[in-house]
């Protein structure tokens, strides 16, 4: 790693604080990397303990999550909420449901959160939570139940004005529906403000399920144009295949690329002739079935049982999964086929050596905490509407989106420019992101 004495040092405490906590460890030591040169640049950041602060969460929840399974067992879960940041408004991040969480895991998004948050401009904090609980296979009874004792103790914890979680993986609005539902009749509140990614009935914002994916191609196609290239014509490969990859699939196509293939935990499905949207949502959402199902529908199609997509060629590979699912010899096989740009709709989902591979192949790189960032960007929407009891039509909604996106790469373009560091994405939201909130901790004083 390229630290200086200063920065390796809190870098050593901080996997000393937090032991066993790899993915935190993984995501601290790429932004402490990264902004080097904005603390050359700004010597008195170092001061007040701002970086101790930045790497110490505000607060951390863990508690116990007791449900009852449909033939009347007792299951014991664990559920967190971390809230790391509230120095540019309340924490803000998404609750993931699935049997890899933990605390490293919850600590690892809420701190990409930070600086992703950050960079929409829209005011919020950061944080992160979920559970190890595992909604597959599960019937809605079970998950409402397992909601509902989840918000039992994080109602406590949450509010419009401090914490507002939305979804991730495995938390969806039937999930979120839940949720709320638990949580006003608990605080005897219509608190449309305390969760986001709600349905549009109990006040969630249009353009929302769409946010995520339609915000990493946004931000894909104005990285393309950057370099002089555009989305037409071109072949992607999408890892995934839940709400973020099937947007970016469908925006993907109106904007004249072809998604050849995606992903779920059983294997990958290869559609040559282009992925149909009307398939995958009937499989993944309407069946939750397999990708195996795809191919059996559809006859251009193949399914590749327990293998990633990464070795079918592509121009453009959209990693919209989990974290760490990219490695480097992914990277390899990528780069051989004469890859083109990468945009990480998933929360770091490339490891540090695939990411080396791309750089030094100069493919063009978006980095999950600029890429992703329409789904938050997004839910802050949401928030103003719930605050104003206004509803924004799709085209507003989707117009203000676009414009986010274009924001967000615009400045982490000029960002990397100004640091010496042409072209590089990831320094330019890690820098962006951290100004952004180091000059609003230092303004709120030593808290
Ligand atoms: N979980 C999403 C993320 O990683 C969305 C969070 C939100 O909408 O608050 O950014």
């Amino acid at each position: 790693m390229r630290l200086n004495p200063a920065t390796e040092a809190l870098y050593e405490s901080v996997v000393g604080r937090n032991p066993a906590e790899a993915e935190f460890h993984q995501a601290v030591a790429e932004v402490l990397q990264s902004i080097q040169p904005a603390l050359d640049r700004r010597p008195e950041l170092r001061e007040a303990a701002l970086l101790e602060r930045l790497c110490e969460p505000e607060r951390q929840v863990m508690f116990r999550v007791v449900w009852t399974d449909d033939s009347g067992r007792a299951h014991v879960n664990r559920g967190f909420r971390v809230g790391f940041s509230s120095a540019l408004g309340p924490y803000k991040g998404g609750l993931r449901f699935h049997p890899s969480v933990n605390l490293g895991v919850v600590k690892f998004l809420a701190f990409e959160q930070i600086f992703k948050n950050a960079l929409t401009g829209l005011g919020i904090g950061a944080g992160k939570g979920g559970s190890d609980f595992n909604p597959a296979g599960r019937s809605d009874g079970e998950v409402m139940r397992f909601c509902q004792a989840y918000m039992t103790e994080l109602h406590r914890h949450i509010g419009p004005q401090t914490d507002v979680p939305a979804g991730d993986i495995g938390v969806g609005s039937r999930e979120i529906g839940y949720l709320f539902g638990q949580y006003k009749r608990l605080t005897n509140r219509f608190d449309a403000g305390t969760l986001t990614g709600k349905d549009l009935l109990i006040g969630g914002s249009l353009v929302r399920p769409e946010a995520t994916g339609f915000g990493t191609v946004y931000f894909l196609d104005a990285m393309l144009a950057a370099r002089g290239h555009s989305l037409e014509g071109r072949t992607a490969v999408l890892s995934g295949s839940g709400n973020v990859a099937y947007h970016a699939i469908a925006k993907l196509h109106e904007l004249g690329a072809t998604a050849v293939a995606c992903s779920d935990s059983s294997g990958y499905v290869h559609d040559p002739e282009g992925l149909r949207l009307d398939v995958l949502h009937e499989v993944k959402t309407v069946q939750r079935r397999k990708l195996d199902a795809y191919a059996e529908q559809v006859p251009s199609a193949t399914f590749v049982r327990g293998r990633v997509p990464w070795d079918v060629p592509c121009d453009i590979a959209l990693p919209a999964a989990t974290q760490n699912e990219l490695g480097e010899s992914d990277a390899i096989s990528l780069t051989k086929n004469g890859l083109l740009a990468v945009a990480e709709g998933a929360n770091m989902p490339c490891t540090p050596e695939a990411i080396r591979i791309f750089q030094e192949a100069d493919v063009a790189f978006a980095p999950g905490k600029a890429a992703n960032a329409g789904g938050v960007a997004t839910s802050a929407l949401e928030m103003q509407q719930n605050a104003s009891r206004d509803r924004w039509s799709f085209a507003e909604t989707d117009k203000r989106l676009g414009e986010t996106m274009r924001a967000i790469h615009d400045t982490c373009l000029a960002t990397a420019e100004a640091y010496e560091q042409p072209g590089d994405y990831i320094s330019g939201a890690n820098i962006t992101g951290f100004l952004t909130v180091a000059d609003a901790m230092t303004t709120l004083g030593l808290v």
